[in-house]
């Protein structure tokens, strides 16, 4: 008889359960309907094909434009046994046409397929000589004429439909918003009740901004603190800032490598490949680094400089965490950002409705950094998503942040500008108001025009915390011909002649930051005894991954680890019983692994026990 989809799951892929739609998705499928799925990155999407392929006669074709990751899909699926294989430029003549004898022979399961392979008259008429059991279109967001990952092999796949219209197609992404999944719908020509929607919350990643001061120390920092061994992601906005960044790193005694666009494309090649293979290294990046980093047990997400509108910072902090694993995705924001991102969207030569829209996506962007209220609540109802409590698990929930009555501050701020005549930045402003008398200042004669002193009653930090949030709230513009240079707008005049008020967010102060540091998120134990035996189990996995030069994860994914330090199986049975653990892991690595648990419990028993050191 055959198999049900979740004794698969048990058998083949070792998981006890079905997540979010994963079960409804794969009915379709196997009912012969087609389906467009909308799931976060991590949510699980790969199963929606892979098991309905193994179940229906025929290959399973799976359309992606990530070559560089094939490689590591199709062996993740061999080491659960099930038999793959990929097709694309990288293969040889010979190597593509075992593949092709072995589609022939009824003996592959899977096919990872690049488009542009696909659509060629000879491959789709090798194809009317097969059993396919389905077609899935991974990374579908791709015909999206106006994303950003536009491919126009994607927008011919509709081609597929045609020819065979029997055969069940699956489109996936990762992309949220309204206008490309209409985009995927059209043109693929999928039915409209062919969707499957989950929601994009991404629970356990931990959002945190913090003021910036000085940015790569406090990275530095926050990785001494909660990352010392984890394979990260730094964004930075410029190469120069990727470059000096990872130098700094790697002077600070972290593993990092530079990614972005000016590398030539075999330095970027070998960089992606040892962050998606090695364990424990920092990639610093510009956003050229980014579609299909498939690696599971990605850590963290740095943003040095701010990205330039919430989809660009939901897709880079979605790289974070896709095992399901604790992961942080931790920002540094100020002052110099926001002008220099809206210097760019003023200069630019775009359309005023173009304008009007970046403007409308960075001032999303500064509501997110700026809020007092729970950071993902406002991420999710961005993309049209309500929770309805606050989520506990971002900065602004974990501590929340004090207001204060920022009216006279405001006014003495923005009276400040006026009086210096509207050309000044911030920093000079503060100098201005806390009484400084410099050589510049006296220059302009600014000792003596009527703001000069009257802020000392905040520091330095605090006034440009000030000019911040003016400048993120509208009431204070940005220069666009000069450097950063302040102006008052329409919405400062009511705040300026005391018709309203306004509420600050109090930035916490730098040592008191440090100080309230939480708890490390680590996946990693803090236990001294279930350290190192995570240690040990690490240093197993990695011995093996090397042996068959697979990642590390292919051979068990972090979680799959963690689960083994909480149950501790002793035997084959209880191995069998780890989540992740499927039949084919089972009789190749348990022995392996339950050596060195064993091992483990032993020298533990025996310290116990008296051993030699008591
Ligand atoms: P996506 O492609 O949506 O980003 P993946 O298919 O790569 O996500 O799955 C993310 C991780 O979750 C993988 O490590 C996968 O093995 C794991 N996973 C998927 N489905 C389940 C499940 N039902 N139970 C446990 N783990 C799962
Ligand atoms: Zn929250």
């Amino acid at each position: 008889m055959a198999e049900t989809p979740l004794q698969i799951l048990n058998r083949v892929f070792g998981y006890a359960a079905f997540r979010g739609q994963q079960q409804a998705v794969i009915e379709r499928l196997l009912q012969g309907g087609d389906a467009l799925v909308l799931m976060p990155t991590g949510g699980g999407k790969s199963l929606c094909y892979q098991i309905p392929a193994l179940l229906r006669p025929g290959v399973g074709l799976v359309v992606s434009p990530l070559i560089a990751l094939m490689q590591d899909q199709v062996d993740a699926l061999r080491q659960l046994g099930v038999r793959a294989a990929f097709l694309n430029s990288s293969l040889g003549r010979d190597q593509a046409e075992a593949v092709e004898r072995a589609l022939l022979n009824g003996q592959l399961d899977l096919l990872y397929v690049a488009p542009e392979r696909l659509l060629t008259e000879r491959f789709l008429a090798f194809l009317d000589r097969l059993p396919v059991a389905l077609f899935a279109i991974d990374e579908a967001h791709c015909v999206s004429q106006w994303g950003h990952d536009f491919r126009p092999d994607y927008v011919q796949l509709d081609v597929l439909h045609q020819r065979w219209p029997q055969v069940p197609r699956v489109a996936l992404t990762a992309t949220a918003d309204a206008p490309t999944r209409r985009e995927i719908l059209t043109r693929l020509q999928l039915p409209d009740h062919a969707q499957f929607v989950s929601s994009f919350d991404r629970p356990n990643i931990r959002y945190r901004v913090i003021e910036k001061h000085n940015p790569r120390q406090q990275l530095v920092e926050f990785l001494r603190r909660e990352h010392p061994q984890d394979a990260g992601i730094v964004y930075c906005r410029s190469r120069r800032g990727v470059e000096e960044t990872a130098e700094f790193l790697c002077a600070q005694g972290f593993q990092a490598l530079a990614y972005h666009a000016g590398m030539t494309a075999e330095q970027r090649r070998t960089h992606q490949a040892r962050f998606l293979r090695e364990e424990g290294l920092i990639t610093v990046a510009t956003i050229a680094f980014g579609m299909g980093i498939d690696k599971p047990d990605v850590r963290f997400v740095a943003h040095l400089d701010l990205p330039k509108s919430l989809e660009a910072y939901y897709q880079e902090t979605g790289r974070a965490g896709r095992d399901g694993l604790p992961a942080d995705a931790w920002m540094t924001y100020g002052l110099g950002d926001l002008v220099t991102l809206r210097r760019f969207i003023d200069q630019s030569q775009a359309e005023p409705q173009f304008k009007r829209l970046e403007t409308h996506k960075l001032d999303s962007m500064l509501g997110f950094c700026e809020t007092t209220e729970c950071r993902r609540q406002i991420l999710l109802n961005y993309f049209g998503e309500q929770l309805p409590e606050p989520c506990g698990n971002c900065d602004t929930c974990l501590e929340p942040v004090p207001t204060w009555d920022g009216t006279v501050a405001a006014q003495k701020a923005l009276s400040c500008i006026f009086r210096t005549g509207q050309r000044f930045g911030a920093s000079y402003l503060t100098d201005v108001l806390l009484g400084k008398n410099n050589e510049r200042i006296r220059r302009f004669r600014h000792d003596r025009v009527s703001t000069h002193g009257i802020g000392r009653e905040l520091s330095a930090d605090q006034w440009r915390s000030v000019y911040r949030q003016l400048v993120a709230g509208g009431l204070v513009a940005v220069d666009i011909e000069g450097h950063g240079g302040l102006r008052l707008t329409q919405a400062s005049r009511p705040l300026l002649r005391g018709e309203r008020g306004i509420r600050l967010r109090q930035d916490p102060d730098q040592n008191t930051q440090k100080r309230a540091a939480r708890t490390p998120l680590a996946a990693a134990p803090s236990d001294p005894e279930a350290h190192a035996l995570w240690e040990a189990l690490r240093n197993h996995r990695r011995t093996i991954a090397q042996q068959l030069d697979v990642p590390a994860y292919v051979v068990f994914a972090d979680a799959t680890l963690r689960e083994m330090l909480a149950h501790r199986p002793r035997n084959r049975a209880e191995f069998a019983k780890i989540n992740g653990v499927g039949q084919v892991k089972l009789e190749r690595f348990a022995d392996g692994f339950l050596e060195v648990l064993n091992a483990h419990q032993s020298a533990f028993d025996h310290r116990n026990t008296g051993g030699p050191e008591h």
